[in-house]
C-alpha cells in the first residue's frame, strides 16, 4: 500500500488514565446490515480499502482496529440537561472504539459509537439506537457538511436486527448502530464533572490533554495562560458554530452541556429539525416545552454553556482572565454569521458597512416575509446575478414585496464571488431542503417495506448540493 493509505492510529484517550472512562464490552447483535458506509472519510482515515465484511466486523462486531484500543471506553461525564445539573450521565450507549489521523490534515479524530450496547451509565435504559435515529443522524450530518457547518461525520450505519421498544416510534421499532468521526469527544460535561466531584488536578489534567491532542498552537508556560486561551478559543469555536447553525437554518433540539464538544463541532443529532421559515421560536423537541432551545435562543444557550466551562476553570485562572475569554462569543457570532450568509450565497466578500446592511437586511426580510428559508439561498445564489431567476421563482411575490426593497438595495453593493458557481446543473433544479414532513416521507418506506430509493435519493440529492456549494469533501 502507498504510505498515504496506511491508517495512523493512536490510543490517545487512554494516557488520561481510568479516572476518565470505563472499559466495557460491545453488544453482540443477531443481524449486521450494512446501511451506510462513509467512503470519502474511509479513505481519509487510510481505511478505505476494507471489505464490507471487514467493514461489518469492525463496525457492527467492534472487532479491534489494529493498533487501536483492545477493549472500547465509555466516556465519563456529567451535564446540564434543560440547566438541571445531572451527574448520571456519560456514554450510556456508545463507546470511544478507536482513535485515526486524518490522513489529509494530520488531526486525530475520535471514532465514537451510538447503540453499541449498555454500560455503566445506561441507567434503566436499553443502550441501543433506533434505525430511524440512525437514519436521521446521517441525514442530519450530510445535509449540515452541505451547508458549510462543522458537524461531526456519520461513518457508518450497520442495522441489528433487534426490536425496539421506543414511546415516540411504531413500536417496536427497528435498531441500529451507528459510528460517528468527530475530533475528540471532550464535552463541557467532560470539565464539569471534575468540578462536581472536587478534583482541580484533573480538570488541569484534561484541560491539557485537550490542549496538546486538539488545540497544541494554544499552549502556554503557565497553567493561568492555558486556562484563559483555551476558554476563548472555545468561546470561539461555539460562537462559529452557533452561526453556523442560524445561517442553516438549523436547531439542534438539545443544547445541554453534555452535547457540547469543546472543539467547536456540531454533534449528537436526536429531534434536530430545519426551519421551513425565519422563525426565533421554532423548537425542535417535543420535550422543550419551554423553548430553551429554540431556534432564536441557540446563542444564549451556547453562551450559557461556556459560561459553565468558565466554572470549571476558576481553579486554575483568575475570574477577570476567563470574564475577557467569553467576550468574544459575540464578536465571532456575528462575524461567524455574515461569513457564511455571504458563503452560502456565494458573494465576494464586501467592507464591513456594506457587509452589515445586507446582512441585517435579509434576517429582517426573512422574519417579517417568512419566505420558505433555504428557497432564499438557491434563489439569490450571486445576489443581483440571479435576479431573473429569482423573478421565476414560487417565492417571487415575496422578492417582489415591499419588504424585500432593502435586500435588492443591499445587493446592489456586493458582486457574486468565484465560487457562486451559477453555472451548476444545482441552481436549474430545486433546492434540496430537509424538512420534518419530508424526513417522515422518507422514513415511512423503510420501516414498511425495507425500501431505501428515497433514501439514497436524498443522499444523492445532498451530494449535488455539496458539490455545487463547494463544501463537498475531498478524499
Ligand atoms: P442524549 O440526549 O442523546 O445526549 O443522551 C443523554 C444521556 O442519556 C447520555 O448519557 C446518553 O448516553 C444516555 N442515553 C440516551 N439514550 C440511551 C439509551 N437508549 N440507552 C442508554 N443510555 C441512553
Ligand atoms: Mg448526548
Ligand atoms: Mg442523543
Amino acid at each position: 500500500l502507498p504510505e498515504a493509505s496506511t491508517p495512523r492510529p493512536s490510543r490517545r484517550h487512554a494516557d488520561l488514565g481510568p479516572d476518565f472512562f470505563d472499559v466495557v464490552a460491545p453488544a453482540r447483535f443477531p443481524k449486521t446490515i450494512l446501511r451506510h458506509r462513509n467512503q470519502v472519510w474511509a479513505e481519509r482515515v487510510g481505511l478505505g480499502r476494507l471489505t464490507d465484511e471487514e467493514w461489518i466486523a469492525h463496525f457492527g462486531r467492534f472487532e479491534p482496529l489494529p493498533g487501536s484500543f483492545e477493549e472500547p471506553l465509555a466516556l465519563r461525564y456529567h451535564g446540564h440537561q434543560f440547566r438541571s445539573y445531572n451527574p448520571e450521565l456519560g456514554d450510556g450507549r456508545g463507546f470511544l472504539f478507536a482513535q485515526l489521523h486524518d490522513l489529509k490534515d494530520g488531526r486525530l479524530l475520535d471514532f465514537g459509537t451510538k447503540g453499541s450496547g449498555t454500560t455503566p451509565w445506561s441507567r434503566t435504559a436499553d443502550g441501543r439506537l433506533t434505525l430511524k435515529g440512525g437514519v436521521r443522524e446521517v441525514l442530519a450530518t450530510s445535509l449540515l457538511e452541505a451547508l458549510g457547518v462543522n458537524t461531526s461525520k456519520s461513518f457508518s450505519l450497520i442495522e441489528t436486527g433487534e426490536n425496539l421498544i421506543r414511546g415516540d416510534e411504531p413500536s417496536p421499532t427497528r435498531s441500529s448502530v451507528l459510528v460517528r468521526l468527530s475530533h475528540g469527544h471532550i464535552r463541557i460535561g467532560t470539565f464539569q464533572r471534575f468540578l462536581a466531584l472536587e478534583q482541580p488536578e484533573n480538570v488541569a489534567k484534561l484541560l491539557d490533554h485537550t490542549i496538546t491532542t486538539h488545540m497544541p498552537e494554544l499552549w502556554g508556560d503557565s497553567v493561568e495562560d492555558r486556562a484563559a486561551a483555551f476558554l476563548e478559543e472555545v468561546t470561539v469555536r461555539v460562537a462559529r458554530m452557533g452561526a453556523q447553525w442560524a445561517a442553516a437554518g438549523f436547531v439542534h433540539g438539545v443544547l445541554n452541556t453534555d452535547n457540547i464538544n469543546v472543539t467547536g463541532e456540531s454533534f449528537d443529532y436526536g429531534p434536530w429539525r430545519f426551519l421551513p421559515a425565519f422563525d426565533p421560536n421554532f423548537t425542535a423537541a417535543y420535550f422543550d416545552q419551554t423553548g430553551l432551545y429554540s431556534f432564536g435562543r441557540q446563542p444564549e444557550a451556547l453562551f450559557w454553556n461556556l459560561c459553565r466551562l468558565a466554572d470549571c476553570l476558576l481553579s486554575l485562572a483568575p475570574q477577570a482572565r476567563l470574564e475577557k475569554a467569553l467576550e468574544g462569543f459575540g464578536p465571532a457570532l456575528q462575524e461567524g454569521f455574515a461569513e457564511r450568509l455571504f458563503a452560502r450565497l456565494g458573494l465576494a466578500p464586501a467592507p464591513q458597512p456594506e457587509t452589515d446592511r445586507l446582512v441585517s437586511a435579509i434576517w429582517r426580510f426573512l422574519g417579517e416575509s417568512k419566505a420558505p428559508f433555504e428557497r432564499f439561498f438557491f434563489d439569490w445564489r450571486g445576489g443581483l446575478a440571479s435576479a431573473e431567476r429569482a423573478a421565476a421563482s414560487p417565492s417571487a411575490s415575496h422578492y417582489a414585496s415591499e419588504a424585500f426593497a432593502p435586500v435588492r438595495a443591499a445587493f446592489a453593493d456586493v458582486s457574486a464571488g468565484e465560487r457562486a458557481r451559477l453555472d451548476h446543473p444545482y441552481f436549474a433544479g430545486e433546492p434540496c431542503t430537509m424538512l420534518i414532513d419530508e424526513v417522515e416521507a422518507l422514513w415511512a418506506p423503510i420501516a414498511e417495506r425495507d425500501d431505501w430509493s428515497a433514501y439514497e435519493d436524498k443522499l444523492a440529492a445532498i451530494a449535488r448540493m455539496a458539490d455545487a456549494y463547494g463544501t463537498a469533501p475531498v478524499a
